[in-house]
């Protein structure tokens, strides 16, 4: 399968090794493949365990990904039922930092590692992150040497647990507090990604979801879902729409899953190109779960190039809901288990029966938020071990000239 950027669909196609260790496309554009060929639904079954359904599915649509899948996904999915409802819930949150981002960033890590090894090159991974991102990154190139990792988040824009997270790694991982938003540090990663000696010098490639590999890993638990109860609709925590693209992918795929509901927090820019057709960005502001804090979701292109009218996109099951800090509040209040922000956003934005609301990330992760309005919550196992080790980061302005200094 040949990749292609989304702003040059005509151009020359890439393999997704190439694709991957590029993350961002030299014009700027994102890597899609040049199809999505219906899959197989025949070769699933009901009792596959969700990394025998991995492999089956990668072994179908990106043969690259499919060798390492047993130890990647080395940690369960759970489909729950909530109360007595029809309604699902997926946990996608049982992985080393507890958050679904462990999904995506220990397939692209597996693959850079991998592919530096064959090639014998050292890339350096730049990445932004609005908090689970980085920690996800760093934990999954831990044991990655032959990769450099740089992490960009904004001062005041983490959890301080979050923050704790991203800078108890190895050497080779770094993280840089940036004097600003979660925009500003994706705006300076970008333009590292646009200066060609930047980018070259350092083999410069990206961990956000603008790299496929991360969304490719994520259509997995999609997959995996829709398998074991077919035609549910999905309610997903969105930001930068990496996820919810991803289980668009699994639809496409043909995997059987009704509509798609993207639940954002306040910040509006998805949802008023859903009812105006217009689309645009803007800065993002802070709320609650600010892991969705995105004024200019990034995969919002892939999505476009996609569909070629809204009304396409609508007619696919894709629609929009916003959901203000208030309702998240009342959701973590009031609701029969204790979730985190984000997941409280897809539970606030369930309308649809048979809905399958996606919990992006475990409820510890956001004690400040949780506890106060919920009582205490409980560490998983895998987020103890990580806060008492050591941590460090370097503080920067929000200026070009000092990340680019940093990468020397
Ligand atoms: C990143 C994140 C989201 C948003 O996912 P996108 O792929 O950016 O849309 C939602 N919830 C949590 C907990 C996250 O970490």
């Amino acid at each position: 399968m040949k990749y292609f950027s989304t702003r040059n669909r005509d151009g020359v196609g890439i393999g997704l090794d190439d694709a991957i260790l590029q993350g961002l496309a030299p014009d700027g554009g994102l890597y899609l493949p040049e199809d999505v060929n219906p899959i197989d639904l025949e070769l699933f079954s009901e009792e596959d365990s969700f990394a025998q359904c991995c492999e089956i599915l990668y072994g179908q649509i990106a043969p690259e990904l499919s060798e390492s899948v047993f130890e990647v996904f080395d940690f369960p999915v759970e489909l729950l039922p909530y109360e007595d409802s029809q309604h699902r819930i997926l946990e996608l949150f049982h992985g080393p930092t507890a958050a679904f981002k462990d999904f995506g960033a220990r397939i692209l890590a597996s693959a850079l590692g991998r592919i530096s090894k064959e090639r014998q090159i050292s890339p350096t991974v730049l990445v932004a992150t609005s908090g689970d991102t980085g920690g996800a990154v760093a934990s999954a190139f831990e044991k990655i040497p032959n990769v450099k990792v740089v992490i960009l988040f904004p001062k005041g824009g983490v959890s301080p647990r979050q923050e704790l997270q991203l800078g108890c790694w190895g050497e080779h991982v770094s993280a840089l507090r940036v004097e600003g938003s979660f925009d500003d540090c994706q705006a300076l990663v970008k333009r590292a990604f646009t200066t060609e000696t930047l980018r070259e010098k350092h083999r410069l490639t990206s961990a956000n979801s603008i790299n496929i590999a991360r969304v490719l890993g994520q259509v997995s638990y999609y997959a995996w879902a829709s398998i074991q109860t077919p035609n549910y609709s999905y309610v997903i925590p969105t930001g930068n729409l990496g996820n919810a693209f991803a289980c668009v992918w699994a639809k496409r795929l043909g995997f059987p899953i009704g509509s798609i509901r993207l639940a954002t927090n306040a910040n509006q820019t998805l949802r008023q190109y859903f009812e105006t057709g217009d689309y645009q960005p803007r800065d993002s502001v802070s709320t609650l779960a600010n892991a969705m804090d995105v004024g200019a979701p990034s995969n919002f292109e892939r999505l476009v190039s996609w569909f070629s009218t809204l009304d396409e996109m609508k007619a696919f099951g894709i629609d929009v809901k916003s959901v203000d800090d208030a309702m998240i509040e009342s959701v973590i209040q009031n609701a029969s288990f204790t979730m985190c922000p984000h997941t409280a956003c897809a539970m606030s934005a369930t309308s649809a029966l048979n809905s399958i609301i996606v919990s992006t990330a475990h409820p510890a992760k956001f004690d400040t938020i949780v506890e106060p309005l919920r009582g205490p919550v409980c560490l998983p196992e895998s987020l103890e071990g990580l806060l008492d080790r050591e941590t460090r980061y370097t503080d920067i302005p929000n200026n070009f000239e000092y990340l680019s200094n940093f990468l020397g």
